[in-house]
């Protein structure tokens, strides 16, 4: 049975069947359908309302916000029923665990559907960091991981358009590999703090001061900030890089955190730079501490981007599919991850028999996606939403690149 729905008011539209018969008025229909089987499937973890309206805000939205947010006039899609039904159920399945209602489910579920048309019609592929919300990674996602990760995802992609739900830098370091693609990034405000630290002024500068320095680069930096360097890493690999390289002094850019924690596992010396992650050095290891003891037995991971005295608290230290590794290995049923909120999300989705504890922080930068700015940059990308690189920085940040695939992969 089909009838109209207009996301732009998500399922609150009246409309008419193709017998004429009214089928949706104000979404009651729809919203009956969802009170019926949230009865039916109650939320596993027994959270009450007030927690999982908790819950979404901590994920950056709720889902009055998503609809609103979709207010657009040409947002029209022909839904069948039973689709949405569908796919409200297959969303469900997975958010479950985090406190979404089924009603939430139905307000997303015309948009993901109608998103997920539209991927096909234009031969695009979405790929999402694992900081992104859970009506992204469970709604929309072909791939979800770190940005390392999803780059090299999409160099073996056959989609001619890659949408990068991440932030700028990401949605860059994508193009770098892919310069033949169409790199879209949803939101023009999705920066970052570490990223946003340094020039590739200050690094020709930095050259200048230290000639004798090797220059290893995260992957959270610029373009133009990765082609004035000779070397990038990622918080995983940081270590092989930095020993692989053939200086004794290396500058490590931009995170100061992350050098000061490289620096003690190195006899090189390491001139790092001011730059930080604000998500992750806000955390506190006498905080960090007092978990430990409150959950005896909890395995604490910390992402490298916080404090040393954060990560000497910790059982583990890397990045975000170090993480991952470590919980699906681990026979621990308590974890606190001590890194952006995302995170923990995914893993209890992913691995609900394991609990996470403690607390999280928030990316603003990585909020600034929503289905709203997924399904816009999909059906007609501004120009500032379209990745567009110099060939020169592509040119030279792809040897700054290549260069830490040949050390990491001796
Ligand atoms: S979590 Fe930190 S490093 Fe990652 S995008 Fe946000 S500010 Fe940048």
């Amino acid at each position: 049975m089909g009838f109209s729905v207009s996301t732009a008011s998500g399922i609150a539209t009246a409309a008419k069947s193709p017998r004429g018969k009214t089928m949706l008025v104000e979404g009651k229909v729809v919203a009956a359908e969802a009170k019926r089987l949230q009865r039916k499937a109650k939320p596993a973890t027994g959270k009450t309302a007030t927690e999982a309206e908790k819950q979404r805000e901590k994920d950056g939205q709720t889902a009055e916000a998503t609809t609103a947010e979709a207010e657009r006039p040409h947002a029209k899609a022909e839904l069948a029923e039973d689709e949405v039904v569908a796919e409200a159920k297959r969303l469900y399945d997975k958010v479950k665990h985090l406190g979404w209602s089924m009603e939430d489910c139905f307000v997303y579920a015309p948009l993901t559907l109608e998103i997920n048309k539209l991927k096909k019609e234009k031969d695009a592929i979405i790929l999402a960091h694992s900081y992104q919300t859970p009506d992204i990674i469970y709604g929309i996602a072909d791939f979800v991981g770190d940005s390392y990760g999803l780059s090299k995802q999409a160099c073996s992609a056959k989609q001619k358009t890659i949408v990068f739900c991440g932030v700028r830098f990401m949605a860059e370091t994508a193009k770098i590999l892919n310069p033949e693609k169409t790199v879209l990034l949803p939101s023009t405000e999705a920066g970052c703090s570490l990223s946003e630290s340094i020039t590739a002024e200050d690094v020709r500068e930095m050259r200048e001061k230290h000639p004798h320095a090797g220059i290893v680069t995260y992957v959270n930096t610029n373009a133009d900030v990765k082609a004035e360097s000779d070397a990038c890493c990622t918080s995983t690999n940081a270590m092989k890089v930095v020993e692989g390289m053939p200086q004794k002094e290396i500058i490590f850019l931009p995170d100061e955190l992350m050098a000061k924690n490289v620096a003690k596992l190195t006899r090189k010396k390491i001139i790092g730079w001011r730059g930080r992650c604000i998500v992750h050095e806000d955390f506190d290891a006498e905080k960090i501490k007092a978990i430990r003891s409150m959950h005896p037995g909890v395995k604490i991971l910390v992402h490298t981007e916080c404090t040393p005295e954060v990560v000497d608290a910790s059982d583990l230290a890397g990045g975000t599919e170090n993480m991952i590794s470590y919980i699906k290995s681990s026979d621990a049923k308590q974890f606190m991850l001590v890194t952006e909120c995302g995170l923990g999300d995914r893993m209890r989705v992913e691995f609900p028999e394991k609990e996470i504890v403690g607390t999280c922080n928030l990316c603003p930068y990585m909020k600034k996606n929503n289905l709203k700015n997924i399904l816009s940059v999909l059906k007609e990308p501004r120009k500032e939403q379209i990745v567009e690189l110099p060939e020169e920085i592509i040119e030279k940040a792809q040897k700054a690149l290549n260069k830490m695939f040949e050390l990491t992969q001796k």
